[in-house]
């Protein structure tokens, strides 16, 4: 089977079945190749329902986590997105093709280099990369539209909600290193609205905001 027709079945089986239905986010997930931001040993495994390994100990998520986190940040053509935890890049080209510009963030310099690479051979150019603490977010290049933090969070850092624009939503999954909520942060002018999602497993976010040692 090549990697067009697995992707189109992920799509079917892993994502519509189980309720994603934004048309854009599923447009989105069609054709980005994820296959691209995959170690060569487990190309194969590419489209299959889990998260896979990517180096640093890291990973790269799910498609379906990748898929609702996606839906929840509920993007428009002109939005600004932050990511915090660049790691492969796959997340990062997703919301390339439905934000305006993409802002994203990896503690690790090796993981930040490849995902950089990928993505400028698939031509996106409305990506900007920075190595760092991304608990901190990007307060030069704020208030975002959307936010999207792809590491587990002890809590919820305010210094991100206070990133967000009006009407700007967070999506973070917060919990036990080992298990975590996902939720969805909205701000609406001074408020904040949280509503809470399924449970997941993601890596650590580690850094000032985050878990303090790995
Ligand atoms: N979105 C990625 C998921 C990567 S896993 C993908 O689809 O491939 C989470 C990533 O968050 C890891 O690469 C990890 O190194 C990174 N990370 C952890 N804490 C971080 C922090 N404080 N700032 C930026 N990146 C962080």
């Amino acid at each position: 089977m090549d990697f067009e027709t697995e992707r189109y079945r992920m799509v079917d089986t892993q994502l519509k079945k189980r309720g994603i239905s934004d048309f854009r986010v599923l447009e989105a997930m069609r054709k980005v190749p994820r296959h691209r931001f995959i170690p060569p040993e487990l190309r194969s495994s590419a489209y299959e329902d889990r998260p896979l390994s990517i180096g640093e100990e890291q990973t790269i998520s799910q498609p379906y986590m990748v898929a609702l986190m996606t839906e929840c940040l509920r993007l428009d053509s002109e939005d600004a997105v932050l990511e915090v935890g660049t790691g492969s890049g796959y997340q990062t080209a997703i919301l390339a093709e439905l934000a305006e510009k993409v802002y994203t963030i990896e503690i690790h310099e090796s993981l930040s280099e490849k995902a950089r690479e990928i993505l400028t051979d698939l031509g996106y150019t409305n990506v900007a990369f920075r190595v760092g603490d991304g608990s901190k977010g990007w307060e030069e290049e704020s208030p975002f539209n959307g936010i999207i933090v792809t590491a587990g969070s002890p809590d919820i850092p305010s210094i991100l909600e206070s990133q967000l624009s009006d009407g700007g939503r967070l999506v973070i999954p917060v919990g036990s290193r080992f298990v975590q909520t996902l939720f969805t942060i909205t701000r609406v002018g001074k408020s904040l609205q949280k509503r809470e999602f399924t449970s997941c497993v993601f890596v650590p976010l580690v850094g000032e905001y985050g878990w303090r040692e790995i």
